[in-house]
């Protein structure tokens, strides 16, 4: 079969031919992979900043963004069946006895690091024609999401958020006066850093929550991220235009902040502007490009005397796949234009080269694998 491997020994990326994988456990599930999306981590994968073969091999096999259909399961398998359309779930968990989040089902909280990821870090990933794993790691998605299933996977950072969000501000009285036709959120203001897939994902997620939601990205208006946005009811904000300074003044009290940019400068400068008993969500992976200044003084007085919380995420639990693949179908029901707007191209496996080291455009790119 065929796969989109890169080889970091000798920086290279092309398409490999690799045997057919076979079910070999009675819980194995065997999936026809039908489309992979292609995100900032593959491409930073393709220029080799990281990416780690499978043991004994040289080559790593990525994707992670994955859509596929059960074509063949073993005798012990319950969750799934030949037919259903299936998102993998992206990380496995470590050997250790000593980690209770691996042992328990939770490797997105890993105490060790020694747990591994398909298609990032020891071992393959999905951009396969054909993915054997276990049948605990699959998510059955309805038939009628197969055109925009392969947005579950990078929906589920704002999902896993959220979650931790409602647990987090819990400790307060966070909750907003119950409206009928309004979600819980509609008391809060929410300010997204970045409109790239994760941040318009998360807009959405923020608006189907009542959140007032706005977006600040580098790109003047007109352009197909801001339409999106507006397609939806959130607000769209371009720094040539809109200071944080003046973002801060018309948003009002920013309950919550969710950065997905990975620009640390922004992220930092933003902080300085979240509201009292605000949330600030980290979800971006800068690279390390030196010192910048923060004005700490002001962070800590912030932080104390408004009662605010940082947290950073990465991953996602079985929790945040299923509310994942609920939110899609909900988003693509309720903003349809808006939900296959964020897919700009089906690219044939051939034109891997272009998507992953050409120049990155469009919103979200997706391989077809068969
Ligand atoms: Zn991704
Ligand atoms: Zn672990």
């Amino acid at each position: 079969m065929r796969a989109i491997a890169v080889t970091p020994s000798a920086k290279k990326v092309c398409i490999i031919d690799q045997p057919e994988p076979n079910i070999s456990s009675p819980t194995d599930v065997k999936l026809r992979m039908i489309e992979a999306g292609v995100c900032g981590t593959d491409r930073e994968i393709c220029a080799f900043e990281y990416g780690t073969p499978p043991a004994g091999s040289e080559e790593l096999v990525i994707g992670h963004e994955s859509l596929g259909e059960v074509v063949e399961v073993g005798a012990k398998v319950t969750r799934v069946k030949v037919g259903d359309l299936v998102v993998p779930m992206v990380r496995r968990p470590c050997p250790h006895d000593y980690c209770p989040a691996c042992r328990s089902g939770r490797q997105d909280f890993c105490f060790t690091g020694d747990f591994t990821e398909r298609g990032i870090k020891q071992r393959h990933g999905f951009m396969a024609q054909f993915v054997v794993d276990d049948e605990q790691y699959m998510n059955p998605v309805p038939n009628e999401m197969r055109d925009v299933a392969v947005l579950v996977e990078p929906l589920t950072i704002a999902e896993k958020a959220l979650i931790q969000v409602w647990d987090v501000q819990r400790r307060l009285p966070w909750t907003c006066p119950v409206i009928p036709g309004k979600a819980q959120a509609n008391c809060h203001r929410a300010v997204v850093l970045g409109a790239g897939p994760v941040g318009l994902l998360g807009a959405m997620a923020l608006v189907m929550n009542d959140f007032d939601t706005y977006v600040y990205a580098r790109e003047p208006i007109p352009n197909p991220k801001a339409t999106v946005l507006e397609m939806i009811g959130a607000k769209y904000r371009s720094a040539e235009t809109h200071s944080l300074e003046s973002l801060a003044a018309e948003v009002g009290n920013i309950d919550l902040v969710y950065e997905a940019t990975g620009a640390s400068r922004l992220a930092f400068d933003m902080a300085k502007y979240l509201g009292t008993n605000g949330i600030f969500i980290f979800t971006g992976v800068p690279g390390r490009k030196g010192p910048v200044e923060v004005d700490t003084d002001l962070m800590m007085r912030n932080l104390v005397l408004k009662n605010q919380v940082i947290f950073g995420t990465v991953n996602a639990g079985r929790d945040a796949f299923e509310a994942s693949i609920r939110d899609v179908g909900i988003f693509s029901k309720r903003w349809p234009e808006a939900v296959s707007s964020l897919i700009t191209g089906r690219f044939p496996m051939d034109s891997y080269q272009d998507l992953l080291v050409g120049r990155s455009r469009g919103i979200k790119n997706v391989i077809q694998l068969n």
